[in-house]
């Protein structure tokens, strides 16, 4: 059982080359990013509907909603465009829908990391079928000097980014390789022996 190419007797943390952001670092930075949007969309016509894209997302989900002090409602979408490894295929496609109807309500996209953008620009074009009355996005990574794809927000969406990311492959902090390392508490580079 387990990962095929790792010792199960290391510590996890031992897999990491470097940490890139710390969990205190990246508390303080995921609280403002909620009193932005706390602001933003205080008074709002609806409560905001928050959309994780799963599984990445979850954690930095979990944290931004809970510092969040005005009503929202909370779903999540699932959108394959990853293997088992580093590199997007480019053709995202949704295998989990919402549940909750967006029809004329404020869509905010929570992503764990925007990339070459075609996961966004998916989604974004989704909401908008679905009729959103405006679509945001909210990442706790952006790696910007990789997009591919210049998405459009709709409505009055906003755009906004916990971290600007080098161009590394990380993982931690709901991200992972290989589905393993989503529950370190922190942003990291893996060692080069553990993506063999
Ligand atoms: P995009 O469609 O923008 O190329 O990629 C979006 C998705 O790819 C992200 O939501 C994330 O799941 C995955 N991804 C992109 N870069 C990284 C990375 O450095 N580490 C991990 N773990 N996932 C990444
Ligand atoms: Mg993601
Ligand atoms: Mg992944």
């Amino acid at each position: 059982a387990g990962h095929p190419n790792l010792p199960s007797s290391m510590a996890v943390h031992s897999h990491i080359e470097r940490v890139l952001w710390t969990h205190d670092q990246i508390s303080a930075r995921v609280s403002d990013l909620a009193s932005q949007i706390s602001i933003a969309f205080h008074g709002a016509s609806s409560p905001p509907v928050l959309v994780g894209v799963a599984t990445g997302a979850f954690i930095f989900l979990a944290d931004l909603v809970r510092h969040i002090n005005i009503p929202i409602a909370v779903d999540f979408v699932r959108v394959e465009s990853y293997g088992f490894g580093t590199h997007s295929n480019g053709a995202p496609t949704i295998s989990s829908d919402l549940k909750v109807d967006v029809k004329n309500k404020h869509v905010i996209l929570v992503e764990d990391i925007v990339d070459t953008g075609n996961t966004l620009s998916c989604l974004i074009a989704h909401m908008e079928v679905k009729g959103a009355s405006s679509v945001s996005v909210c990442t706790f990574l952006d790696k910007p000097t990789r997009r591919q794809v210049n998405f459009q927000l709709v409505g009055e969406g906003k755009f906004y980014s916990g971290f600007q990311c080098p161009d590394y492959f990380v993982v931690g902090y709901g991200m992972d390789f290989a589905e393993l390392y989503r529950n370190l508490p922190y942003v990291g580079i893996l060692k080069p022996e553990c993506y063999q």
